[in-house]
């Protein structure tokens, strides 16, 4: 299935919710869901009563937008949790948080996972020493992401971990600003994971 390229800020109106798609932009008063909290489109402020289904299709499709997920692989990501002991709404979120395009966004290392998924691509960074350009690279504890050392010293890396210096880490990563590198510690606990989704309703919408 293609990527969405439309406006970011359209999905987090249709979503009801802020979903930070735009790094800075997104904690101004410029801010889309701010200034029209309805959903895009001329019927967009109409009121409707939203099924059972409906829910868990928005629930699936705001996760999804929130990661920046493509609808075959977080299926793929659903099966994967279902696999795995433990509960399976709480696996297939700790999956998405644990991509490599994550994992830079939580470390203050972009400013969007949009961003991030791009500096990824452009092969910005390392993992345990090693090239990585595939965003959706699953990570595990024990394992460091860093700047690449010739990325490292341009200005742009340096302006983007200031310009995010103020946003917290999750415990669950363990960041060091100077040597632009982050260390995951351990899989988020599910409180810690700040996804606005009720993931249950994921899992009853591939349940079906
Ligand atoms: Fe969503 Fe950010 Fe646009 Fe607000 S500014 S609507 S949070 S992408």
């Amino acid at each position: 299935m293609a990527r969405y390229t439309g406006p970011a800020c359209k999905l987090c109106r249709r979503e009801g919710k802020k979903l930070f798609l735009k790094g800075d932009r997104c904690y101004t008063g410029k801010c889309a869901v701010d200034k029209r909290s309805y959903a895009p489109g001329q019927h967009g402020q109409s009121r409707k009563k939203t099924s059972e289904y409906g829910l868990q299709l928005r629930a699936k499709q705001t996760a999804r937008r929130y990661y920046g997920i493509s609808e075959s692989q977080f299926h793929k990501y659903f099966i994967m949790a279902e696999k795995k002991a433990g509960v399976t709404g709480t696996n297939l979120l700790q999956l998405c948080e644990t991509r490599l395009d994550n994992v830079v966004y939580e470390a203050g290392l972009a400013s969007s996972r949009a961003q991030a998924r791009q500096l990824v691509n452009h092969a910005h960074f390392t993992v345990n020493g090693r090239r990585a350009d595939i965003p959706s690279i699953l990570l595990k504890a024990g394992d460091v992401v860093a700047v690449k050392e010739t990325s490292a010293a341009k200005d742009e890396f340096k302006n983007l971990i200031e310009n995010n210096a103020s946003r917290p880490i999750p415990q669950w990563l363990d960041v060091n600003k100077d040597s632009m590198q982050a260390k995951v510690i351990r899989t988020p606990e599910r409180e810690e994971i700040s996804t606005p989704v009720e993931e249950h309703l994921i899992v009853e919408f591939y349940s079906k």
